[in-house]
């Protein structure tokens, strides 16, 4: 026969199963919180064909990054746990990358305002690197200097200067270094990021 002891721990044991004691114990955030349709939900990377590691394209730090494919689309980036660098995590930044490829409203032509004009124009890349390469040309051939007033040889130009940003990594500033001084003589290189 049941003991009285018995027979209150069993009547213990159902009053906390009752939805609203268990909802209390538990502040309202355990499982009995959660909708059959949250409980379907799960991460999109889950079903993701593909994985492709790759680098943040934002800063020198160069975070490691974990990008999930799927139907030939970019559906996700998220930290790469593996990297030594960023063990998984990412800046604000970086955790935004995703809407380098998806916000409808990135840029995807080059705007130009003309000498003197008082509005902005959209232009192709193509055309604004062969105008940059072509003032660059013009530039350099007005103002090479050969030698300076004590007659010493300079080979360079004072009148073209190259502020990088952040973005840029080791390489890229590495072959920019090159290209500006050993190849066109310019003196003024500065980059924002010195990481
Ligand atoms: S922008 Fe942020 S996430 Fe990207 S490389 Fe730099 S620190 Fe890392």
């Amino acid at each position: 026969m049941e003991s009285k002891r018995g027979r209150l721990r069993g009547l213990m044991d159902s009053v906390a199963n009752w939805p609203a004691v268990r909802e209390i114990a538990s502040l309202g955030m355990g499982p009995e919180a959660i909708s059959e349709h949250t409980r379907r939900w799960q991460a999109r990377i889950l079903d993701a064909d593909e994985k492709v590691v790759s680098v943040c394209p934002y800063c020198a730090v160069g975070c490691s990054q974990l990008i999930y494919v799927k139907n030939g689309s970019i559906i996700d980036i998220e930290g790469n746990p593996s990297s030594p660098i960023n063990q998984g995590t990412l800046c604000p930044k970086g955790a935004a990358t995703f809407e380098l490829l998806s916000n409808p409203n990135r840029l995807t032509t080059v705007k130009y305002r003309a000498p003197y004009s008082d509005h902005w124009e959209d232009r192709p890349l193509d055309w604004a690197m062969e105008r940059v390469a072509h003032l660059i040309k013009e530039t350099r051939d007005q103002n090479w200097e050969e030698k300076n007033e004590k007659e010493e040889a300079v080979r360079h130009t004072t009148a073209i200067a190259s502020l990088g940003g952040a973005t840029l990594d080791n390489e890229e500033n590495y072959l920019m270094k090159k290209l500006f001084t050993g190849g066109l003589g310019m003196v003024w290189i500065e980059n924002q990021a010195r990481i």
